[in-house]
């Protein structure tokens, strides 16, 4: 085994323990309110109360106001989003509130109609636990924009429903059931958070917010573990309140993060998911980069190159013409710089078609090229008139390759569509340095020396 594979599997095996120990975190964060509640039943003298009306109704009075600011909300990012889980986690925050809120109206209650005052607990916290529930069995489902969007009518319903189930609550406060209920509904709600934990769990849902959601409902069932554990106003009992705010808190934070970034639950990432897709948006950036010079290449040939012959075109060979004549500059090699234009073209032209005739001028190139070395450029300045850069080629040696594509040119027969066709050059010849040492001036001295080859009766090579 190489050092390498085993320090790799050594991080590999910290950055697993790493893991777990943070899976054990965030299940340790979620059990404490346990020890609370475990640290109170055993120690603490359950007769101790705290009865203060004033201070529940406070404290009863700010929860429902952060009930209902995060059920406006939940609503707004459902909104936008039209997720099914939004919607289900907008009642039960809403369904909370408006029960919740008779828990508080009831409170002064408690000495005479103890279960009118208490029984409103159990029963929003229920409320809340099958809203939560639905919700997530909904999560990650397609969200709803093909389906038509829940109406004002649907939420006043909804709020119509929650209305009736206090009214139900009510008349069973009121009844012989009323005991009965309060355990059944605090033990329900209870199992139901829990059931919504272990789903969690189980899906193995990776967003941040489904995190803080888990330990929420942990925290609910908690916090209704220890209301049936606890007697009305002593300890447990508040602190029953003080655990199931926190919860409260906590998710009403998923929300909030939710609704100031992009409005929904599941596409809220981890800083691990977001440093992926980081990586992923790099790696097809850098790719369309690539394709991107990899185009600007074939464009920058494109531009440069003559369309009918693919030798360089003016441009281009401007462009390749500088660069030659700065080498000179700087080696002092020679360099020469040739005009040569096609006799009589026109007459071919007229006489066997333009087509033809742009044929000719395709297979002139194709037998220019032939001849000439890897470092020389042949460029098509306009019509049927061509450059030709000679790199570290002499006067002589210029003139010399001058004629040799005189001959080659006037010896050729172009056998086009059937139709033997045969033509010359005329060339003029200049030299870097005695004719001039800009782009300009050598092409100038060429062009006149091929206007002077014309007027000499074509087909010749002046050179000076
Ligand atoms: P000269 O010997 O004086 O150069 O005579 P010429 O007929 O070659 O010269 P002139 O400038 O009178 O005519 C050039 C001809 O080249 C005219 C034009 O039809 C032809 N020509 C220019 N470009 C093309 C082309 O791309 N395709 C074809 N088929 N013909 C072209
Ligand atoms: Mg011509
Ligand atoms: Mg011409």
């Amino acid at each position: 085994m190489t050092a390498t594979s085993s320090s790799a599997k050594y991080a590999r095996f910290i950055r697993a323990l790493s893991k777990g120990y943070a899976a054990f975190l965030l299940f340790a964060l979620a059990i404490i309110p346990a020890f609370a509640i475990a640290y109170l039943v055993i120690f603490q003298n359950p007769e101790l109360l705290f009865e203060h009306h004033s201070f529940h109704e406070l404290a009863i009075g700010i929860s429902l106001l952060q009930g209902a600011f995060i059920a406006y909300v939940t609503y707004q990012c459902y909104l936008r989003t039209k997720e099914p889980f939004l919607c289900w986690l907008t009642l039960a925050f809403l369904g909370f509130t408006l029960i919740y809120a008779w828990h508080g109206v009831f409170t002064r209650f408690a000495d005479n109609h103890m279960m009118l005052f208490i029984l409103f607990g159990p029963a929003s916290r229920f409320v809340m636990a099958c809203c939560l529930f639905i919700g997530l069995l909904s999560y990650g489902r397609a969200n709803q924009q093909q389906r038509a969007t829940k109406t004002n009518k649907f939420w006043w319903r909804s709020i119509g429903v929650f209305i009736g189930i206090s009214v139900i609550v009510f008349l069973l406060a009121l009844s012989n059931w009323a005991h009965l209920s309060r355990w059944l509904l605090e033990l329900a709600a209870m199992g139901i958070m829990l059931t919504c934990a272990f789903i969690i769990i189980l899906r193995r849902i990776p967003s941040p917010l489904i995190t803080v959601y888990a330990i929420a409902v942990v925290y609910f069932a908690l916090s209704s573990l220890a209301f049936m554990l606890s007697g009305v106003w002593n300890h447990l009992w508040w602190l029953a309140h003080g655990i199931f705010a926190i919860g409260f808190m906590a998710l009403s934070y998923s929300v909030i993060q939710g609704y100031l970034t992009t409005g929904s639950f599941s596409r809220v990432y981890s800083q691990a998911q977001l440093f992926e897709q980081l990586h992923a948006e790099k790696e097809r950036t850098n790719e369309a980069l690539l394709e991107l010079q990899r185009a600007h290449k074939k464009l920058e040939i494109i531009a440069a190159t003559d369309s009918l012959t693919g030798c360089a075109n003016r441009r281009g060979f401007e462009t390749q013409s500088l660069v030659e004549i700065s080498r000179a500059e700087r080696s002092g090699t020679p360099l020469s710089f040739l005009t040569l234009d096609l006799d009589h073209f026109k007459q071919i032209n007229d006489e066997y078609g333009h087509s033809i005739g742009d044929t000719v001028l395709k297979e002139f190139v194709k037998l220019i090229q032939k001849t000439l070395r890897p470092t020389d450029v042949l460029g098509r300045i306009g019509g049927e008139e061509f450059a030709l850069l000679l790199p570290n080629t002499s006067f002589e040696n210029a003139m010399s390759m001058a004629e040799r594509l005189r001959q080659l040119v006037q010896d050729e027969v172009f056998v086009i569509e059937a139709t033997p066709i045969q033509l010359t050059i005329s060339l003029g010849i200049a030299q870097y340095g005695p004719d001039g040492e800009t782009h300009e001036s050598l092409f100038k001295a060429a062009d006149s020396r091929m206007y002077s080859a014309k007027d000499l009766g074509r087909n010749r090579v002046v050179s000076g």
